[in-house]
């Protein structure tokens, strides 16, 4: 059971106390508070965990500081939609809203290399009104000989360049605790020129140590990847062990399932699951084309299996693109197969702008039949 108190509640006033006190000597239930600090309100939840089937929901909703109650339905509690849960579907960072209502185009180098080319993708982006973009340093690789990413030394570089370029927000794997350190240091010395989103990528979506360790820090949000093997339910479940440290500001990413059944593409799409992970959660999704294609495949049509996965994505509601690009792909040291052109940016960015407009017309339509207005939250429009 969550029960939501007044906003900006204080801590050390009679009714937060004299509540606390009540729950915490409820029989067999295990009392856990959770602040969520916004820029306009801090909102506190408390999770009971344990017997709470004989907990009366009306009796709680009535104490002193309470604003609502909402009964557990789902295994991930604090990411999970529950019935009659209202809480919100978004977070802001760096002054933007990442939610199941926007969408938002991170396209980047899946590994840094040099600075000539992070500095021409970022003005390229800058070029086409992007504010985001995803920046590979630490790389796991299959090959312990492959190329492992430049690591802590090409940070002071890159976050140098997103300032000049005006980008906001990085997407940027770490597959080790200390990164989020690093990162955190190369920013701070920097100035803040931009945001990083921690990614966590498929390789480690049940690594559990390193997802609290990224849980535990409230700076930065996060990018989980589904793993490749394992059920839908495991990679939903991974995502609560970040929220149940304390981070919610959590974005969810199909990139594909490891099977042959997918090829000739890397890996076999799952964009369809969209709407899925949307509903059974609040998280936003995001959807990795790159990864999940992993080629530059044409069909007659004249449109890259990469363009059409990705439409295919956003048409079913997507949240957030991750996708790999290089001003000089043979160059590129990972990836570069799949990687799309500076050249292919403008044509990219309005493929998704003409599927994010059949999405929200479809949602119109949807709700025309229904007779209601439409569902979910409203504000914070398409980019
Ligand atoms: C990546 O996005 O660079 C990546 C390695 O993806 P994944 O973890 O999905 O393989
Ligand atoms: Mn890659």
């Amino acid at each position: 059971m969550i029960v939501i108190l007044e906003p900006d509640i204080d801590k050390r006033g009679e009714d937060y106390n004299r509540l606390l006190d009540f729950l915490m000597n409820l029989p067999n239930i295990q009392v856990r508070v959770h602040e969520e600090v916004g820029a306009q309100q801090t909102v506190t939840e408390i999770y009971l965990v344990g017997d709470t089937k004989s907990l009366s929901e009306e009796e709680i909703q009535r104490l002193p500081g309470v604003d609502r109650v909402v009964r557990v339905s789902q295994p991930y509690r604090v990411l999970g939609r529950h019935k009659n849960d209202q809480r919100s579907t978004h977070f802001e960072y760096q002054g933007l809203r990442f939610g199941q209502d926007t969408l938002h185009v991170f396209a980047g180098l899946c590994a840094v290399d040099t600075p000539e080319h992070v500095e021409r993708m970022m003005r390229a982006l800058q070029a086409h009104g992007q504010v985001c973009t995803r920046m590979g340093a630490y790389k796991p690789r299959t090959n312990p000989y492959s190329f492992q990413g430049h690591g802590k030394a090409c940070l002071p570089w890159v976050f140098e360049l997103a300032g000049k370029y005006g980008i906001r927000v990085i997407a940027m794997e770490v597959t080790h605790e200390s990164h989020i350190e690093e990162i955190d240091e190369a920013l701070e010395r920097a100035g803040r020129p931009t945001g990083v989103m921690l990614q966590i990528g498929t390789r480690n979506t049940q690594n559990f140590e390193l997802l609290k360790a990224v849980g535990r820090q409230q700076e930065y949000p996060v990018l989980l990847k589904r793993g490749f093997g394992i059920t839908l339910e495991e990679s939903l479940n991974a995502a609560e062990y970040l929220a149940s440290e304390g981070n919610r500001k959590v974005v969810f990413c199909l990139r594909g399932m490891k099977t042959n059944m997918g090829d000739p593409h890397r890996n076999l799409v799952d964009f369809g699951h969209v709407p899925v992970v949307k509903r059974l959660t609040r998280m936003p999704v995001c959807v990795d084309p790159s990864h999940s294609v992993g080629g530059r495949g044409r069909s007659s049509d004249g449109i890259l299996d990469i363009f059409h996965v990705t439409a295919q994505g956003v048409i079913a509601g997507a949240n957030m693109i991750l996708v790999d690009f290089h001003p000089d792909p043979p160059k590129a040291l990972v990836d570069g197969p799949q990687a799309l052109t500076l050249e292919e940016l403008p044509h990219f960015l309005e493929d998704v702008a003409l599927a994010r407009e059949a999405y929200l017309r479809r949602q119109e339509l949807a709700a025309r039949h229904r007779g209601s207005p439409r569902g979910g939250e409203a504000g914070g429009g398409a980019r």
